[in-house]
């Protein structure tokens, strides 16, 4: 299967729309603000998961693997997108879960059951093993599985992540975008290491100071060349899905001012950030800003 044959078999709308958003505390200083709307390249995979686990499918393809293992909390994106990917292509996925919700089914894993996938639960002792004992012993049960790291972020993301950067029709000074396990901003920084003119901004939606580095360092080439990027640790709200009263109203108010939907989870730090750094004067003036819309929405549900 050709890559067009597969996204057009997902009906995935690519490229995805790079567009200006209007925001007034920037235009005194000359900042211009755009996103790119990856949110809505698909109604069911959201943005980032589908660039990060599009060439795993098409390694799956060209191998003739027909079993797709993965890893994720209850309520990931990524369990969803790539749940949905193998039931469109009838490929058999086992999602492997983190924490018990049998009785309990979260709406991505009510989908997930919707969609046939063969969901197992493990606490949370067993699931820190993912990539060591777990994986070892889920190779040896399903020896032609292809099992994906959790966010599908492995090597194959940057390929699939650098697309974004292809795609963009005018070069930016910065490209922002949120991290948790950090394929996505691996991604955006392989993409751009033939180039140092534009800064990668990450924007940890946990609290990982070093750990979050590690993990983009650890899949970014030996080689890289790629000059500027870091992460910003300060607008985590104490942690993984946690969010304030704050947050909540902002992404509210962010909505109707904008017209563009955001969730607590990684858009809303995101946008929330953008906008507390612009107000403190972080991007010199005149500076030109790609914020990166990495979808989610259903993990809000
Ligand atoms: C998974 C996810 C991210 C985080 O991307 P990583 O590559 O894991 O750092 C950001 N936004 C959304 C909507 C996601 O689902």
């Amino acid at each position: 299967m050709t890559q067009n044959t597969l996204a057009s078999n997902l009906n995935i709308k690519l490229p995805s729309a790079e567009q200006q958003l209007p925001w007034p505390d920037a235009e005194s200083a000359n900042i211009k603000v755009f996103v790119k709307r990856d949110d809505a390249i698909n109604p069911i995979i959201s943005g980032n998961k589908w660039r990060k686990i599009k060439f795993q499918l098409i390694n799956a393809e060209q191998n003739n693997i027909r079993h797709i293992i993965s890893f994720g909390g209850g309520f990931s994106n990524h369990l969803h997108a790539l749940g949905y990917c193998c039931f469109q292509l009838g490929l058999k996925f086992t999602a492997i879960v983190r924490g018990d919700y049998s009785n309990n089914l979260s709406p991505m894993l009510k989908d997930l059951s919707r969609w046939n996938a063969d969901i197992r639960y493990v606490n949370k002792l067993v699931y820190k093993t993912r990539d060591t004992e777990l994986r070892q012993t889920l190779a040896a049960e399903y020896p032609d599985a292809l099992i994906v790291p959790e966010g599908g972020s492995s090597h194959y993301a940057l390929k699939g992540v650098g697309e974004i950067i292809q795609e963009l029709k005018q070069s930016y000074d910065y490209i922002v975008a949120p991290v948790a396990s950090g394929g996505t901003l691996a991604g955006l920084i392989h993409g751009l290491s033939n180039t140092c003119k534009t800064q990668v901004l990450g924007i940890g939606v946990l609290k990982g100071q070093d750990y979050l580095e590690r993990l983009v360092t650890d899949l970014l080439p030996q080689a890289n060349t790629s000059c500027h990027w870091q992460i910003n640790h300060d607008y985590h709200f104490g942690g993984y899905a946690k969010k304030s009263p704050e947050l909540e109203q902002f992404c509210q108010e962010f909505k109707q001012t904008h017209n563009l939907k955001i969730e607590p989870v990684y858009s809303g730090k995101l946008f929330f950030a953008l906008q507390d750094l612009i107000k403190n004067q972080y991007f010199p003036p005149a500076s030109k800003i790609l914020a990166l819309h990495t979808g989610g929405l259903q993990g809000a549900r």
